[in-house]
């Protein structure tokens, strides 16, 4: 009976393991698929850096890196 025990025990560490092997390897790339696709890159338009559209700085609907890169291209 312990024999039994040992191996039933010895087949779910082993599942687990192929488990969690899947869960980290497979994981990571669909997200950094999806970060990708849902993040639109804008380039800067005073020095030409390319900038993820949430940290874009938006002046008169242009596309600038950083605030002092609108106000430079401002005047
Ligand atoms: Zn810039």
């Amino acid at each position: 009976m312990f024999l039994i025990r040992l191996i039933i025990l010895l087949a779910i560490i082993v599942i687990l393991m192929w488990l969690l092997k899947r869960l980290f390897s497979a994981d990571p790339d669909p997200e950094q698929l999806e970060s990708g696709r849902s993040e639109n890159m804008r380039q800067c338009r005073y020095c030409g850096v390319h900038v993820p559209e949430s940290s874009v700085v938006s002046v008169n609907q242009e596309p600038y890196c950083c605030q002092e890169h609108a106000d430079l291209d401002q005047h």
